[in-house]
């Protein structure tokens, strides 16, 4: 799954097909055969390296192998064989789509944003029924109605474009699955993540951009799978500050 959702990250902005075409060496264009596509272990065997050209393979796609692995058994082991559970699945696939392709190019996919927002509104209305599909709606219009008013605010404080379309297309997506409260939360957690690496860049590199995305997708992740999005927002304030 993370080296499939890897190349639809990087695909899918350049409108290349994700289905068509084998796997392939990125330097020298080598299809891989079969051993060399093994998550994780072929990367160690290999030492990081292509098996024809020598070239380096990049860290990142190790680490997206790793964390996605990772990340799904953590969810099947919160949430065992439920609806929450394929919630959770899509929610880490959509956020490593997100990290792949507003890294490499610093734009999110809307064809990843309208099928994300389509997926979780039909789960919650087998979740939750009629009640689930009204909540799902009116959270992704909250999610993206919040997150224009922060980005509106950022314009006018800082005098240039504050947040990107696809940061706020993502809340919307978020709060498809998000009540009010979870999207603030999200919000707010997602900057102070970002804030060490937004201090970096801003002396670092002079032009202070960052990717925001993969950093509210982390946050979305962090309250999904501790359960914040199911409490009042004042109730999470009052347990854990
Ligand atoms: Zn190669």
């Amino acid at each position: 799954m993370a080296s499939f959702l890897t190349v639809v990250g990087i695909r899918l902005p350049k409108k290349e097909s994700f289905i068509k075409g084998r796997s392939h060496c990125d330097s020298c264009n080598n299809v891989l055969k079969w051993y060399e596509l093994i998550p994780l272990i072929s990367y160690i065997i290999q030492l990081g390296k292509c098996r024809h050209c020598k070239k380096n393979i990049p860290f990142r796609s190790f680490l997206y192998e790793l964390f996605t692995g990772i990340l799904y058994l953590l969810s099947y082991i919160k949430f065992g064989l439920s609806i929450n559970l394929i919630i959770c699945l899509i929610l880490i696939s959509v956020i490593l789509i997100v990290i792949v392709s507003d890294i490499e190019y610093m734009v999110i996919p809307d064809e990843i944003i309208i099928i994300s927002i389509i997926i979780f509104i039909i789960l919650n209305t087998i979740k939750d029924g009629f009640y689930g599909f009204g909540m799902s709606i009116f959270g992704g219009l909250i999610g993206f109605i919040i997150m224009y008013a922060v980005k509106l605010l950022g314009d006018i404080l800082f005098k240039k474009e504050s947040l990107g379309g696809g940061d706020i297309k993502l809340m919307g997506v978020l709060g498809t699955i998000f009540n009010y409260q979870a999207i603030v939360a999200n919000i707010f957690l997602a900057s102070i993540i970002a804030l060490p690496y937004a201090l970096y860049v801003t002396v670092a590199k002079k032009d202070g951009i960052i990717p925001f995305g993969p950093f509210l997708g982390l946050s979305a992740l962090i309250i999904f799978m501790f359960g914040f999005n199911n409490l009042d927002f004042l109730d999470i304030i009052y347990n854990y500050i």
